[in-house]
């Protein structure tokens, strides 16, 4: 999808964004499912450019911290869409200006993730700025698919030059039982792969462990999507919590404010922080969204 030379477009349409690269929105269109919401993306993605991609090093408000200003205005394709249909979310960029997405909402996740379904789940394109996808399951709720969207484009605009992220199974086109998972059934769920270190290239999910994992930038994609506050649980291997959880100190944060993220240091059984241990996530994590606002039938 990007391309630093003359771009093939379908549909006579291109989009330069930050002067250098183009976005095929024909390919892009052609995949998903709405063109408000990529539009919706690509305006945000354009609103970024400019902005300084190092962010200073200090401690970042708890994810449950209000947005403040710099709001970015929608929708993005005109005025005319009725306020009851629109969706709102709100970002955090890396230099801690907050910014808000509009779009025509339209999904809806029904029942619970291991017991549920989804209605008119939108499709995370087979790649896109920062990700590939692999698994053959994209479909999730508009808000799954456009932060995890938003998220990854994010830490390549941070860390410039950034192999695309592996992201696997987000759930089947109607939801429901989604072998090999347990969950995964109503949309509100997407299993992303780590980032290597070296910035080395995956094409499919790898275990990581101290020396593989690329804690620092792992770590400013999952503060993107907590400080969204749409975050209800992120599934990571213990082992990996304790070099995550250090990245964040590094980063700024503070162990007080940390303790209402992770589960570490209080043990693998310990019911605390939305980030939890469970086997099977040292080579991908799973984040679970919360029960988008407006979905009365989702349940959490
Ligand atoms: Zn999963």
């Amino acid at each position: 999808m990007w391309a630093n030379v003359t771009p093939v477009v379908q549909n006579g349409v291109r989009v330069s964004v930050c002067g250098q690269r183009w976005i095929d929105v024909g390919t892009l269109l052609a995949t998903a499912r709405s063109r408000i919401v990529v539009c919706g993306l690509l305006v945000l993605m354009l609103a970024h450019c400019g902005v300084a991609t190092k962010g200073p090093r200090r401690p970042l408000p708890l994810p449950s911290s209000k947005p403040t200003n710099d709001l970015l205005s929608g929708p993005a394709v005109g005025t005319d869409i009725p306020p009851d249909v629109l969706g709102t979310l709100h970002v955090q960029t890396g230099n801690g200006t907050w910014r808000t997405i509009h779009w025509e909402k339209t999904s809806r996740s029904i029942g619970k993730p291991n017991d549920g379904s989804l209605v008119d789940g939108r499709a995370i394109p087979l790649e896109g700025p920062g990700w590939i996808h692999v698994g053959g399951n994209p479909f999730g709720t508009d808000e799954t698919v456009l932060l995890v969207a938003w998220g990854v484009a994010e830490v390549g605009l941070r860390y410039p030059g950034t192999v695309p992220v592996v992201i696997g199974d987000l759930s089947a086109e109607f939801g429901g039982p989604l072998s090999p998972h347990n969950s995964h059934q109503s949309g509100r769920d997407a299993d992303i792969g780590y980032f290597a270190a070296g910035n080395r290239p995956l094409r499919r999910f790898q275990g990581m462990n101290a020396e593989s994992l690329d804690a620092e930038k792992t770590w400013y994609l999952l503060e993107r999507l907590l400080l969204t506050g749409q975050i209800q649980y992120l599934f990571i291997h213990y082992d990996l919590q304790k070099l995550l959880y250090d990245a964040a100190h590094d980063s700024g944060w503070h162990p007080q404010d940390l303790t209402s993220i992770f589960q570490y240091p209080n043990g693998k059984s310990s019911r605390t922080g939305i980030v939890r241990h469970s086997p099977g996530h040292a080579d991908h994590f799973h984040v679970r969204f919360r029960c988008p606002a407006g979905d009365d039938e989702c349940v959490p």
